[in-house]
């Protein structure tokens, strides 16, 4: 499997060392033969190329298995188009899927959950994404600014069968769609038709709708209530953030960003300048999305082996969690390094 590294910015380098770490370790154990070549994408490709991804690197990343993108500081790029935004466009990774669970060593901030936002992530209220050319976050005079919205029938059916596929494979198989169509009638009326259409092809499915205001007190009041959150790329953006602070700290949203045949591992947090560069950020969010990656190339190329990997670092990060290795933002008091080297060490044994 050949992966592409993008370390990115702030303490990107810091957890995709450690993820890097975990992926030899697997790679070794499961006889996988994981090669990872570095890149650069964000702050250091514009101080270098001009621009936060040059043309070539997206198809370097087309000629590979996979992509592992480290956190980066988009809000510092002046309205250069970061590399989550060039990737999720340019690979067309609609799904953006993120878990959020508890685990005996993190029992969360309101209680046990094990739940998966499925995220709409190539319209929405993304204005950057709407647009053949240019941007649709528009400045009309000097006082007034729009953005635009775009939610179509195909974007929001590839999303709700990814959400339903998703359930199957999950024991309490219910999703939950994320709307605010009593405002935005017409968009997210379309949205939650198309939703309802791919729900009648899977019966075993229990299906609810909620406003998505509403979803935030019923996620805190219930988060057990939940297992699969279909929903479009704003509210799921924010949706997430909030259920992985939730499950325990914002550290620990591992996601991936998959299309038919591209798939990014990406934490869901973003470049944390304010911890950078000292040893504080917790790698478990990144480590975890990357176990998410294998378990999509292993489905994907049908080679079980990959899952079991996953698996693996799954059940790693949940040890590592009950034996105290672990950083500040979940109650620990290790470094980003030792809790690198604590996971190695249960993957090697
Ligand atoms: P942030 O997600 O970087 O940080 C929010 C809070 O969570 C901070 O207190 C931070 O220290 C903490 N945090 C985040 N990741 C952590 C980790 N792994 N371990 C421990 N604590 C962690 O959000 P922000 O500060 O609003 O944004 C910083 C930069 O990141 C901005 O430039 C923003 O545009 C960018 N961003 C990038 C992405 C991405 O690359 N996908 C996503 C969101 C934000």
């Amino acid at each position: 499997m050949h992966v592409v590294v993008l370390p990115g910015d702030g303490i990107g380098p810091e957890i995709v060392a450690v993820t890097e770490a975990v992926l030899g370790a697997v790679s070794q154990r499961f006889q996988l033969g994981i090669a990872t070549k570095h890149d650069i994408a964000g702050q250091e490709s514009i101080a270098k190329y001009g621009k936060a991804v040059r043309p070539e690197l997206v198809e370097i990343v087309r000629q590979a298995d996979g992509l592992l993108l480290g956190p980066t500081s988009t809000l510092d790029y002046a309205g250069e188009p970061g590399p989550s935004a060039v990737f999720r466009k340019a690979l067309d990774l609609f799904a953006n899927i993120r878990p959020a669970r508890t685990y005996p060593g993190l029992p969360g901030r309101v209680g046990a959950m094990d739940l998966v936002v499925v995220r709409e992530n190539t319209e929405g209220f993304y204005a950057d994404r709407n647009m053949a050319h240019g941007n649709a976050d528009i400045l009309v005079t000097d006082d007034v600014a729009i953005a635009i919205r775009k939610i179509t029938r195909q974007g929001s059916e590839r999303i709700a069968r990814a959400g339903f596929e998703l359930a199957m494979r999950r024991p309490r198989r219910r999703v939950t769609l994320v709307h605010k169509a009593n405002v935005l009638t017409t968009s997210d009326g379309l949205f939650l038709a198309a939703c309802r259409d791919v729900a009648k092809d899977f019966p075993e499915v229990t299906v609810e709708e909620i406003i998505v205001d509403a979803m935030m007190a019923h996620v805190v009041r219930n988060p057990a209530h939940f297992d699969v959150i279909v929903t479009t790329n704003m509210f799921g953006d924010i949706l997430s953030d909030l259920t992985a602070e939730m499950s325990g700290s914002l550290g620990m949203g591992g996601s991936i960003n998959a299309g038919t045949r591209y798939a990014m591992a990406q934490a869901a947090h973003g470049s944390a300048p304010d911890i950078a560069g000292r040893d504080l950020a917790n790698p478990m969010s990144l480590v975890l999305s990357a176990a998410q990656l294998l378990d999509w190339h292993a489905r994907r190329a049908g080679k079980p082996r990959f899952g079991e990997a996953a698996k693996a670092i799954e059940n790693a990060v949940a040890a590592c969690l009950e034996a105290g290795e672990k950083t500040r933002d979940v109650g620990g008091t290790q470094g980003t390094r030792a809790v690198g080297a604590a996971l190695v060490k249960r993957l090697s044994a």
